[in-house]
């Protein structure tokens, strides 16, 4: 089994094509579609985070909820936090790591797995 590590939290067994939890191994999905798909999600309100400074309700340093969510992931087993990132409310996941498996695989010298014939009609 090949394992190439992509960032601090993420591998990807390239035999299985799938994405894997650097830390616990556990299953994120096709190396083939975006990693987020296989994560824990959660949103956050910006101003948990970045606290407002000062009394003004507009201007105070912070992000408005209503422009702006930080969006955490997390892998579904060990719960380490993968990445995050600033996102404005209701947008759809980023596919930010689109990998070419097919170059990896053939970097690493590994082959797809054999097809399995069809079964011949009785
Ligand atoms: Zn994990």
């Amino acid at each position: 089994m090949i394992r190439i590590r992509i960032t601090e939290y993420l591998d990807i067994e390239l035999e299985r094509e799938r994405w894997c939890c650097n830390r616990c191994g556990a299953d994120l999905g096709s190396a083939r579609e975006p990693w987020k798909k296989g994560a824990l999600i959660r949103e956050r309100d910006p101003r948990e985070i970045h606290l407002p400074i000062g009394p003004s309700k507009e201007f105070n340093f912070s992000f408005d909820p209503d422009w702006m969510r930080i969006v955490e992931f997390y892998c579904p087993k060990c719960a380490v936090m993968i990445d995050n990132e600033y996102l404005p409310p209701g947008h759809p996941l980023t596919w930010d790591i689109q990998l070419d498996v097919d170059a990896l695989k053939a970097k690493h010298g590994v082959t797809s797995a054999p097809k399995r014939r069809a079964r011949r009609p009785r």
